[in-house]
């Protein structure tokens, strides 16, 4: 499972699937300025004590050690953290920082987060139509993210991708909408996202139609080493599909570590029974932690 590299130091995680953990992906909270209709909130609707900002620092240094080159920052929505700017500030200069928000708080503070050495931003985005923002969010504040989406691209965090969640009966006649809103815009990379399933989501619709549509009318097709997902290149528009759902190549070239809100690192996206708690742990206790995370990791798709 571990993995010296010749003449370093560093120590590569790697699972009893082969798959080497690269890439860290911390809820920040649970709380949220919006209520979107089909939210998973990434398994955490129940407030809990927010992971501190030590801990995290904590479980950056030690991710560090373990070859982690990356950290994602989402939540629950991150921009409602009022130390945020901090947390990014204590991200080691060897790994890349991004955050995923929904862009409704990120005008005013995209400036001090590149400052900070935040590297690019995912912003969420399901509609490009004022009244159907409100159906989706329960929130008047389009403009909000319009201006969060160009003040990122403006102070240069990028690139900006916009991730749409496909929603049935919602937003599936906005495709061709969406792909010409990033068209030839330098920096803007869209991102359509497959609705996880889960009790009571009626909304879930199934991409695989629209990614046979995309290969046909593409130039290029590009795969990335994260999930193995597809970038399609047509006419002047970047398009990935991001599809989680009974896909064993996403869980296959799964190379990310979860923690949660209340300081759980969590194996796999898809379960909740398995996290391994590390609340105020420090130095060799949490990498023994992170090492049994690890050990826990199995594709849930095979
Ligand atoms: N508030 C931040 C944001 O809007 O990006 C971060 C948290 S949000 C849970 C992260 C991403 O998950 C968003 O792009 C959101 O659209 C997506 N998401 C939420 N529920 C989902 C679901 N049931 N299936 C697929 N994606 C979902």
């Amino acid at each position: 499972m571990l993995q010296k590299i010749s003449g370093g130091e560093i120590i590569l995680l790697k699972d009893d699937f082969n798959r080497t953990i690269k890439n860290l992906r911390i809820s920040l909270t649970s709380k949220c300025n919006l209520r979107c209709i089909y939210c998973h909130a990434e398994g955490e609707q129940n407030p809990k004590e927010e992971i501190s900002r030590e801990d995290i620092a904590e479980i950056l240094r030690v991710g560090e050690k373990f070859g982690i080159t990356s950290v994602k920052f989402t939540g629950g929505e991150p921009l409602v953290r009022r130390d945020l700017v901090d947390i990014i500030r204590s991200v080691p200069e060897s790994m890349e920082s991004s955050l995923t928000t929904n862009g409704t708080l990120l005008a005013p503070v995209a400036r001090d987060l590149k400052d900070a050495g935040l590297s690019r931003v995912n912003i969420s985005l399901d509609t490009l139509r004022p009244d159907r923002y409100i159906e989706i969010t329960k929130k008047d504040m389009l403009a909000n993210v319009f201006e969060g989406i160009n003040a990122a691209l403006n102070v240069g965090l990028t690139p900006v991708k916009l991730n749409v969640v496909l929603l049935k009966g919602i937003n599936e006649d906005e495709i061709n909408d969406f792909i010409d809103f990033v068209r030839n815009k330098r920096n803007l990379i869209l991102q359509f996202i497959e609705l996880m399933e889960f009790d009571g989501n009626k909304y879930r619709t199934n991409v695989t139609a629209l990614e046979k549509e995309l290969q046909a009318q593409s130039k290029t097709i590009i795969t990335r080493r994260m999930h193995h997902r597809k970038k399609y290149c047509l006419n002047g528009s970047e398009v990935e599909v991001v599809r989680p759902m009974h896909n064993n190549e996403f869980c296959a070239f799964c190379n990310r570590l979860r923690v949660t809100s209340d300081a759980k690192l969590k194996p796999c996206l898809l379960r909740h029974d398995n996290h391994v708690d590390v609340r105020g742990k420090r130095g060799e206790e949490l990498e023994e932690l992170f090492l049994k995370a690890v050990k826990l990791r199995e594709p849930y798709f095979t």
